[in-house]
């Protein structure tokens, strides 16, 4: 079989099962079976796959069929022009989650030495970014899954910022050490009730404990606020991604615990994503 009637059964197969992005992801799982480019696909069309190949391409189709995130399948996700290992036991990195990496990059100087925590770090995606733009930074990422922790010390590896970066497996209930200069969270906040009315990618596969911000989908936010109120020196600054219609409540919370709201920042559709506030 050659490489475009491969691609073009594996796109066929995902666009019977209702897979909207077939023919990329067709392309995404046979580039990352062969570990070439995209481009090396179209280039070498007529190429041929091996045998053993092409049962692996149908079987990575098959679990895309059923709605698996293309990132879970293929074990990295591009964030920052990162690529970060994931897995089921972490949330996929968004681009939307971009914009808090952007705003920490914008506040903080090239030569700055500030110590910044991650609160629910996950992948270590956003901590890991900023260390690696800002190289005098140290920073600490906690989460309350061993299994994500497991997997941002590895991220921190394969992009050598192991030095500059300690992981804990932690609640943020039982974390009261040391003060920082900087707050970083991408905390859960969907409501509990709504996780279900999700797209099957997101709700039968990732981890509904980076989803869940309990009945009111605050339940996270007002708890990172609350304990970063405690572990954040004074003039420190928190940067804290919430959802979009949360804007109104989150500000109460932080004045509530001693904050004030620097601004609202919008995502890249235009929706407010993140919001930087200062402990006075
Ligand atoms: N900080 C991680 C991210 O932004 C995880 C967030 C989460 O699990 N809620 O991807």
């Amino acid at each position: 079989m050659k490489y475009h009637e491969i691609l073009n059964q594996g796109s066929k197969i995902l666009k019977l099962n209702k897979i909207k992005s077939y023919s990329l992801d067709s392309e995404i799982l046979l580039s990352s079976l062969l570990n070439v480019d995209r481009s090396q696909l179209i280039i070498n069309h007529n190429k041929i796959v091996k045998n053993n190949e092409k049962k692996i391409f149908f079987f990575l189709i098959n679990r895309r069929k059923k709605n698996e995130p293309i990132s879970y399948i293929t074990g990295y996700k591009e964030f920052w022009n990162n690529n970060f290992k994931v897995d089921k036991n972490v949330l996929i990195p968004r681009p939307d989650t971009e914009t808090i990496v952007e705003q920490v990059l914008s506040y903080l100087r090239p030569q700055s030495t500030k110590k910044i925590l991650d609160i629910g770090t996950g992948s270590g995606c956003i901590i890991i970014s900023i260390l690696k733009e800002r190289k005098k930074c140290k920073g600490v990422g906690i989460d309350i899954s061993k299994n994500a922790i497991k997997l941002a010390k590895y991220n921190a590896k394969i992009q050598h910022i192991k030095n500059r970066i300690n992981f804990f497996h932690s609640d943020i209930d039982n974390f009261l050490t040391d003060k920082y200069d900087l707050i970083i969270s991408n905390p859960p906040y969907i409501k509990q009730h709504e996780i279900n009315g999700l797209e099957k990618d997101i709700k039968n596969y990732e981890p509904r404990v980076a989803l869940n911000g309990g009945i009111d989908g605050y339940s996270k936010i007002r708890l990172t606020i609350k304990k970063s109120s405690a572990l954040i020196k004074k003039n420190g600054k928190l940067f804290l991604e919430i959802g979009s219609n949360q804007v109104m409540e989150t500000l109460k919370i932080l004045k509530f615990n001693g904050f004030f709201v620097n601004k609202i920042v919008k995502d890249l559709a235009n929706k407010n994503r993140c919001v930087v506030s200062t402990k006075i």
